[in-house]
């Protein structure tokens, strides 16, 4: 979906009066724990914020707060970075009616209330955004948090904390001067490695005083005393975390989209560090990475909520079982088995609650647990399918709710080896070297060579190798095919290797553009994560491919293989139960159709004949067509290719017997299928019998500085109406043989790049009497439809003159979104990513990966609409890339289209993809 980016900015409280100020008075922009439920829950609170609501209605121990909904902090965007004038009214309403049920108070000087201040999105981000803990210390409420809980270093620790999370969140300083201060002074009390609980009090009241100076130097002002401004420093900072880099970075990995912005929950402070019967923890009531029903979870003792995450301790084990062996007394279960037996019973009671595993975060406070939040846990893909197996099974969701707790993108990692996130391959200091887009998924670490020849003679032996090519040809299809992996440093998500390495499941990164490839010198070169130093590459170096997030890696990374997932059949059942969008493949081989059968597909929505041509056999005689010099002679080539194509559809025929299969006549960009290297051109003038000279001239006379909006499809169809009328016969006479054999054929034959109704008109005339010619000859007739492809605007214009030929419509949305936005899809490579990354940030998605809703989308609509006025029963479908893509099948199914068609190992994906779709169009 295209939609405007947010830009970065400072948000500030208004005290003035605005002219919002009306809508303002209308709109709740606060909502204390114990409030009734509000509607639109998550939307509107967060999860965080929905979570520790309905925890409180629940009677679960909360610690009492509030939430500041989303709706202020997309105001606070809205108005250029000034938020509601009501807001803060409302928080200071608020608070007082949290003070109430405690016997603290915010700001207080003898009985100080502390809050806690956090992020929370609609869905969970885990890390992404901020958290500021212990607001509201300053030099006197310390002494009298100090005195109230009789613990003068807890008091100082909690503070030394608060300066330094404020100071880096908050006042934007770097957090490791902070630590810095803390180093130095174990190093200087002479044991560097002291452990925090062990720092003594008076050297914590020193750090403090060091702590704020630092503050006074970098950011030029004092540390704030007063907790007020504390506090809205710490809310804008959390909304500003909205649109922090790795925010940003994260919304764009998993296509959330900018305008939902966050909440922020306010929430009375409890210690975890106050002693050895205080600690804090982070459980998932069953294992997010299996799904194994055991609650898996880490906590430490005296400590507070970031010693668990920031790794400056190694967290123990929350279960016995899960310590490990001869570790077990350190589990909470052993420590502290009063609170390990509450927080088991609170944890079951969430999960038969929310009817989903909970990721818990909670706190002990002097042997008393408090819950801080609850989340529909994150889960790989595995762990997904296992958890709404078991979940069914236990009668706790029903096999509907099963297919919806799937994400299909998590599901993806299934199919596919697949090379660890981003996030966190850094956390082990495995950066990416270079980035580009995430053409076909999957995972490829092999020794790089530059030329398809070399990937198949390297291969041979069992190396691994990963073509890199500056983009690819149909020349280099052997070589793409031998590699475990291809990268280019061109092209975009429909480019031609993107399209062919998706049809192979094979994983590729297309489109980077901080890469030069000279296959000459034997060279890659790579602007290292963009910046000015370069990094050269040879044949025979190592790389490592992400084709799910588009990453390069030097060298060999770690991969996770795919996994085979009990019970996945079983799910996928329920999935092709609760659809309605049937699911076909893009298939172009006898192979590539059983591979997509083998995968649930419906059928083939998309047979490339042109695809049929690269195998180096094929390819002199297609090219053989292209340069000769009179009819007869392209007959000739012709004849020679008909019967190869005619046993091609045979096959496929045979592979998808009793299931519809569209074969697209002739489509081919002609600069893919045009001699390059003299050799080749010497080939093709030999087999034509004429001179190289002449040759190459008719060669130069087809050059096209535009071959994509050039002479293709239908107007090729037009112009050499016999290369139309020869594929025409072989998929008629191999339907009429498989027919012949018992078995059931239903072809589809499809026209592309059509952009006036008389093309199609004319068209169908060649085809028809082709058919009827074969017909006659044999004495024997099949079924079969005519249609085109939608890929041009003029064409979804016309749809309803183009539905007089036609009696089906397939949406070409590759060429539909090349042409709707005017962006080349084999160039996009060079700014999209700009577009969609940090810079920019105009788009939230890549139009080519995902519908551009709003403009294609709209044409699509209107297309449908069009055709259906003038043939009602015209069948619909897609074939573009977005036949794979999740949230493209969901505009799918609310357009109505019969299927979609997407390359074979996206089929599951895409069943899935559809049921959920049908599903959520139900409720
Ligand atoms: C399209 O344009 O969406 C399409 C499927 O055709 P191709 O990618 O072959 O141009
Ligand atoms: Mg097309």
């Amino acid at each position: 979906m295209l939609s405007e980016g947010t830009p970065a900015m400072r948000l500030r409280c208004s005290r003035r009066a605005r002219s919002d100020s009306v809508r303002s008075a209308m709109t709740r922009y606060v909502h204390l724990f114990s409030d009734p439920p509000a509607t639109q829950v998550k939307e509107l609170l967060g999860g965080k914020g929905a979570g520790l609501a309905e925890m409180t209605r629940l009677g679960i121990p909360v610690p009492p707060g509030l939430t500041i909904t989303t709706e202020a902090c997309r105001a606070a965007y809205a108005s250029g970075g000034t938020w509601p004038s009501t807001l803060r009214a409302e928080v200071l309403a608020a608070l007082l009616v949290v003070e109430q049920g405690l016997d603290a108070r915010f700001g207080d000087t003898t009985q100080p209330l502390l809050l806690s201040v956090r992020s929370g999105a609609r869905v969970s981000m885990p890390g992404m955004m901020d958290t500021i803990l212990n607001v509201g210390l300053n030099d006197a409420t310390v002494e009298a948090l100090a005195a109230r809980t009789n613990d003068r270093r807890f008091a100082f620790d909690a503070y030394r904390r608060f300066v330094t999370m404020y100071g880096g969140v908050v006042l934007g300083i770097d957090r490791h001067l902070f630590e810095t201060e803390l180093s130095d002074l174990k190093r200087s009390l002479g044991n560097p490695s002291m452990p925090d609980p062990e720092v003594p009090v008076d050297a914590l009241e020193r750090l403090v005083a060091r702590l704020k100076a630092l503050v006074l130097e970098h950011a030029g002002k004092p540390f704030p005393s007063d907790p007020h401004e504390q506090l809205w420093g710490a809310v804008a900072a959390v909304f500003e975390s909205w649109n922090s880099k790795r925010a940003v970075t994260y919304r764009r990995m998993y296509n959330y989209p900018d305008d939902w912005g966050t909440a922020v929950s306010v929430q009375s402070m409890v210690f975890g560090n106050m002693g050895d019967d205080c600690g804090t923890g982070v459980a998932f009531t069953r294992n997010p990475s299996n799904g194994e029903r055991l609650l898996y979870g880490e906590y430490l003792l005296n400590a507070q909520g970031e010693d668990v995450v920031a790794g400056i301790r190694t967290p123990k084990a929350i279960a016995a079982v899960s310590s490990p062996r001869g570790r077990e007394s350190e589990s909470l279960e052993r420590a502290l088995p009063d609170v390990y037996a509450q927080f088991v019973a609170v944890a079951a009671r969430l999960e038969t609650h929310f009817r989903d595993v909970q990721d818990i975060e909670f706190t002990i406070q002097r042997g008393k647990l408090w819950l801080l939040q609850t989340r529909n846990g994150k889960r790989t893909g595995r762990a997904a399918v296992r958890i709404a197996i078991d979940m069914v099974d236990e009668g706790l969701i029903t096999t509907d709710e099963a297919v919806l707790r799937v994400d299909p993108s998590a599901a993806e990692q299934l199919l596919h080896p697949r090379v660890p996130e981003p996030e966190r391959l850094a956390k082990e200091g495995i950066v990416a070297l270079a980035s580009g887009l995430p053409a076909s998924p999957g995972a490829a670490t092999g020794i790089i060579v530059f030329d398809a020849d070399d990937a198949v003679r390297t291969a041979k032996d069992g190396t691994k190798v990963v073509l890199v090519r500056g983009e690819t040809s149909p020349e280099d299809i052997h070589g793409m095919k031998a590699a475990q992996g291809i990268l280019t440093a061109m092209g975009g998500m429909t480019s031609h290797a993107a399209v062919v390495a998706r049809g192979m499941g094979k994983c590729c990164v297309a489109g980077v553009s901080d890469m030069h490839v000279d296959v000459r010198a034997g060279k890659l070169i790579v602007r290292a994560h963009g910046g000015r130093a370069e990094r050269t590459f040879v044949r025979g170096d190592v790389l490592t491919l992400d084709g799910t997030f588009g990453k390069v890696y030097a060298g060999e990374v770690p991969v996770e293989p795919a996994a085979s997932v009990p019970g996945f059949d079983r799910l996928m059942a329920w999935v092709d139960a609760a659809r309605r969008l049937r699911v076909r493949a893009n298939a172009d081989t006898p192979k590539g159709a059983r591979d997509a059968r083998a995968f649930g597909a419906e059928g083939i929505g998309l047979c490339r004949t042109e695809h049929m041509f690269f195998a180096a056999d094929r390819l002199s005689a297609v090219r053989c067509v292209v340069l000769a010099g009179t009819p007869e002679d392209r007959n000739k080539w012709l004849a020679e290719i008909e019967p190869m194509q005619r046993q091609d559809f045979v096959e496929i025929f045979r592979a998808m017997a009793g299931l519809p299969v569209t074969i697209r006549l002739l489509d081919w960009p002609l600069h893919e299928f045009m001699p390059r290297e003299p050799a080749e051109m010497a080939q093709i003038a030999a087999a034509l019998g004429e001179s190289v000279e002449v040759v190459s001239r008719r060669a130069e006379l087809l050059h096209e500085l535009n071959p994509m909006l050039g002479h293709r499809g239908a107007r090729l169809g037009l112009t050499h109406p016999d290369i139309y009328a020869a594929q025409a016969r072989a998929i008629i006479e191999a339907a009429c043989i498989v027919v012949a054999e018992g078995l059931e054929v239903l072809p589809e034959i499809m026209i592309p790049v059509v952009m006036l109704a008389e093309e199609l008109t004319r068209i169908e005339a060649t085809v028809r009497s082709a058919a009827e010619t074969v017909f006659a000859a044999r004495g024997q007739r099949v079924p079969y439809l005519f249609g085109t492809m939608i890929e041009l605007p003029r064409a979804c214009i016309v749809a309803d003159k183009i539905a007089a030929s036609a009696e089906f419509f397939s949406f070409g949305t590759n060429d539909l979104t090349q042409t709707t936005l005017g962006v080349s899809r084999d160039d996009a490579g060079h700014f999209l990513p700009d577009y969609l990354g940090e810079g920019l940030r105009v788009l939230t998605r890549d139009p080519f990966a995902s519908i551009d809703r709003d403009g294609v989308g709209a044409l699509v609509q209107m297309a449908c609409e069009r055709g259906r006025s003038a043939r009602p029963d015209i069948k619909l479908g897609i074939c573009g890339e977005h036949g794979g893509d999740p949230s493209s099948i969901a505009f799918f199914e609310e357009v109505g289209l019969a299927y979609v068609s997407c390359s074979p190992f996206r089929v599951p994906i895409a069943r899935l993809a559809a049921a959920q779709a049908s599903l959520r169009g139900k409720k």
